[in-house]
């Protein structure tokens, strides 16, 4: 493995490990110990290929977005997460971690959430297998995603309120960990980005990574190089971005660039570019860069996409930035927004807007007119429609 992969201590340079209370040792050992040679298995591969292909509906697309091209003077590919069944990217972790938790005899799954996709996936592949799920959320994200929730409860979910704090997200984790720790036995924790400790920075990136492996190929085939000039993907915690990536860090004539959400401005106090504004630190259960205070307290992210609404990144993507790897970059809403419309009116695809932050970017790259470029369009936009009508009008 390069130096930008997990080392055998859990750690990407200075950040990852395992930041947890004594009382969640068991379980994240349980974990480091058994999750490469149980994705070795060649009957996990065999299951989890053939769920990618049947259920989720890959390999994605890569679609060679004309009109977005000639716009800007490059080839502009769109890797199509948004076509995956339930709309986005989150399902690829979700299949891989439901067969894993099935195969270290767990019985019974838990997530959080905060709009509610990474719910909706955990769910979702909870009922394919028949097992029970409990999905904590905020109560205020509960009443602000009501489709969301219906949706869980359809799937045969329990979704709980967590009731502390600010009742988003982070309450939510709180509450998930709380439950881990009262049932270490049974329960695995499907987290769905790649933070918390390790190994899932690890894992989730490893199940995302399909994302690129597709990619090469593709590329292959539509340019006659598995190589692009650049990789763009948005960043939330950073899973979409780290699939896109993962097959592409060895080669270091490819461009990484990673796109952060900066809300109303990077300045505004209302953002959630983290690597912009952040400073080392640990969240979640592993060390990396987040938006905190001198004294350390996290500040609270803003984004007007869920999805990017989050104050850390991944420790891997902390690695890249600061190892130079990967160009990490801020999109605000209003940016984001525009080229949410201008993807749809000149492709016809409605971007989700975490996506739409990536797309953004493309206005500020100067291109000679034969660059390839990949985006990863990690999701769909039904989701957002609410938010695209109030913003524009319709
Ligand atoms: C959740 C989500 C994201 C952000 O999560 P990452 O872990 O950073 O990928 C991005 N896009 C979509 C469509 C999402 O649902």
């Amino acid at each position: 493995m390069s130096k930008y992969h997990v080392n055998e201590k859990g750690y990407y340079g200075p950040f990852g490990g395992a930041y947890v209370p004594e009382m969640l040792y068991p379980n994240v050992e349980e974990l480091q110990k058994k999750y490469r040679e149980i994705m070795r298995e060649e009957r996990f591969q065999q299951e989890f290929q053939e769920l990618l292909k049947d259920y989720v509906g890959r390999p994605s697309p890569l679609y060679l977005a004309k009109r977005l091209s000639a716009r800007y003077g490059a080839n502009i590919f769109l890797k199509r997460e948004d076509l995956n069944h339930t709309g986005a990217h989150k399902i690829n972790n979700t299949i891989g971690q439901i067969l894993l938790a099935e195969r270290l005899g767990k019985k019974r799954i838990i997530a959080e959430t905060g709009a509610g996709q990474h719910g909706v996936a955990t769910a979702t592949v909870c009922a394919l297998k028949g097992l029970e799920c409990v999905v904590y959320m905020g109560e205020i994200d509960i009443q602000r995603q009501a489709p969301n929730v219906a949706r869980m409860k359809m799937m045969g979910a329990t979704v709980v309120a967590a009731q502390s704090g600010s009742k988003t997200l982070k309450d939510a984790t709180n509450e998930a960990l709380r439950d881990w720790i009262n049932n270490p036995v049974d329960t695995h924790y499907i987290i769905g980005s790649v933070v918390g400790p390790h190994p899932y920075p690890d894992l989730v990136a490893r199940f995302q990574s399909i994302i690129s492996e597709e990619t090469k190929k593709q590329l292959v085939e539509k340019t006659g190089s598995s190589l692009p000039d650049y990789v763009l993907a948005c960043v939330g915690g950073g899973s979409n971005a780290a699939g896109m990536f993962y097959h592409f860090l060895e080669d270091e004539q490819v461009q990484l660039i990673a796109v952060e959400a900066a809300g109303h401005g990077v300045d505004s106090g209302e953002s959630a570019a983290t690597t912009a504004l952040g400073k080392e630190g640990v969240l979640h259960g592993s060390r990396s860069i987040l938006m905190q205070t001198d004294d350390g307290q996290v500040v609270e992210p803003y984004s007007i996409s869920a999805g990017l609404d989050y104050p850390g990144i991944g420790p891997q993507h902390a690695w890249l930035y600061k190892s130079g790897r990967g160009k990490y970059v801020s999109i605000t809403d209003e940016e984001a927004m525009q080229a949410g419309l201008l993807l749809t009116k000149l492709e016809g695809i409605i971007p989700a807007i975490e996506s739409a932050h990536a797309i953004a970017y493309l206005e500020k790259m100067k291109f000679q007119g034969k660059e390839n470029v990949v985006i990863c369009l990690s999701g769909r936009g039904d989701k957002d429609l609410d938010n695209y009508m109030k913003y524009f009008g319709f």
